[in-house]
């Protein structure tokens, strides 16, 4: 079993199912606009939401660097206010490392371009708030992808 593979909530179905083909989907209501994360209802009207592809694109609203994993391993952090490649990762923060939990890595809330917010995983670059940052794909055993977020554009 994949540690990192979430379970498919009902309401999140047709999100899952677009990241098989890559595709990044939030819900649209006509009324309200874009909401994530997906809910039974829209939160501004109550109406059922449709889903809408969206461009992938965003920035980095905040970040933090995760240097405890949850199965209680360490990862050496870069020196306060030092998020240069340290040894070890020169090429930036892993994107499809085999071991995915080994911290540190970055955990990044990306403001998306339609303008709900994003909890996702930075890699590819160093944090730098309201940077430019761009959807990429991690995959699952099972097909699906999960959507992280690199910088640039
Ligand atoms: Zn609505």
């Amino acid at each position: 079993m994949n540690p990192i593979a979430p379970d498919i909530a009902p309401e999140a179905a047709e999100f899952w199912e677009a990241t098989k083909e890559r595709r990044l989907v939030i819900q649209h209501c006509p009324s309200c606009g874009h909401q994530w994360y997906p809910r039974a209802i829209c939160t501004g009207c109550g109406e059922q939401p449709g889903w809408a592809e969206i461009s992938g694109r965003g920035t980095l609203h905040s970040f933090t660097v995760v240097a405890r994993g949850p199965d209680g391993r360490r990862g050496e952090i870069p020196p306060e206010g030092g998020w240069a490649p340290a040894a070890g990762r020169e090429g930036g923060w892993p994107i499809s490392s085999e071991d995915w939990l080994q911290p540190p890595y970055v955990i990044a809330l990306v403001e998306l371009e339609e303008g709900p917010r994003m909890l996702t995983r930075l890699v590819g670059g160093d944090p730098v708030c309201d940077a430019p940052v761009t959807v990429d794909w991690h995959p699952l055993d099972d097909g699906r992808h999960l959507p992280v977020f690199r910088i640039g554009d």
